[in-house]
């Protein structure tokens, strides 16, 4: 479980960001969507006692059980899918520097299969397939969280093409993908914390 042993500071980071950011992620989804998301991360995160301890592997499981059960939408199946992966991962090596690039390639690939977004439909994809492809290149997670938030940061300039999103056409120039934002966040913890 997530509750014993060594505290996980990196994704307890990433817990913190998000809970923190509950009201900016909804008003974006309001924006871009039906303004649901922050609210379906707070029900897959917002129980967790911080600081999250416990193995990497056990603390990622942790989050990928949270999010199919409790969170619902979109975001419930997608950070599900992607916290299994890294979980499976983190069970075959403890380093995040090493479990994060295959963990993230096969919950990348997956997604995809489940959702069929590319990079350019301002989803999750837009942040994860950069990541995934700067870990490849430089198995550094500086560089994957650089990557992450860039791709984040270009769903601002187009319109939506996957999700509810995309039922709103125009009207969402201009707003970042919530859910590409999140995955920035979860490589900038992975990278900025010791
Ligand atoms: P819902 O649309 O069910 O209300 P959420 O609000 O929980 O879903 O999640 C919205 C987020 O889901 C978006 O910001 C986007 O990043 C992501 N998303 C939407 N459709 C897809 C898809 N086909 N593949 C991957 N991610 C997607
Ligand atoms: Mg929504
Ligand atoms: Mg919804």
């Amino acid at each position: 479980s997530a509750d014993t042993g060594a505290v996980c500071p990196w994704v307890t980071r990433f817990v913190e960001r998000v809970r923190d950011s509950v009201e900016e992620l909804t008003d974006l989804d309001r924006r871009a969507g039906d303004g649901d998301f922050g609210t379906n991360l707070a029900a897959a995160l917002g129980h967790f006692a911080v600081p999250l301890r416990g193995s990497d592997h056990d603390v990622l499981h942790a989050l990928s059980t949270s999010f199919l059960v409790r969170a619902g939408g979109t975001s419930g199946a997608v950070f599900g899918i992607l916290f299994r992966e890294l979980a499976r991962a983190a069970g075959q090596s403890g380093d995040r520097t090493e479990y994060l690039r295959p963990g993230a390639a096969r919950a990348l690939a997956e997604i995809v299969e489940l959702g069929g977004a590319r990079v350019g439909d301002n989803t999750v994809v837009d942040a994860l397939s950069p990541a995934v492809d700067a870990l490849d290149d430089h198995l550094d997670l500086a560089a994957a969280a650089d990557a992450a938030t860039r791709g984040a940061d270009s769903t601002r300039d187009r319109a939506a093409g996957k999700g509810r999103a995309s039922y709103l056409g125009d009207a969402t120039r201009g707003v970042v993908d919530p859910g590409a934002l999140v995955i920035a966040w979860l490589f900038a913890a992975a990278a900025d914390t010791p």
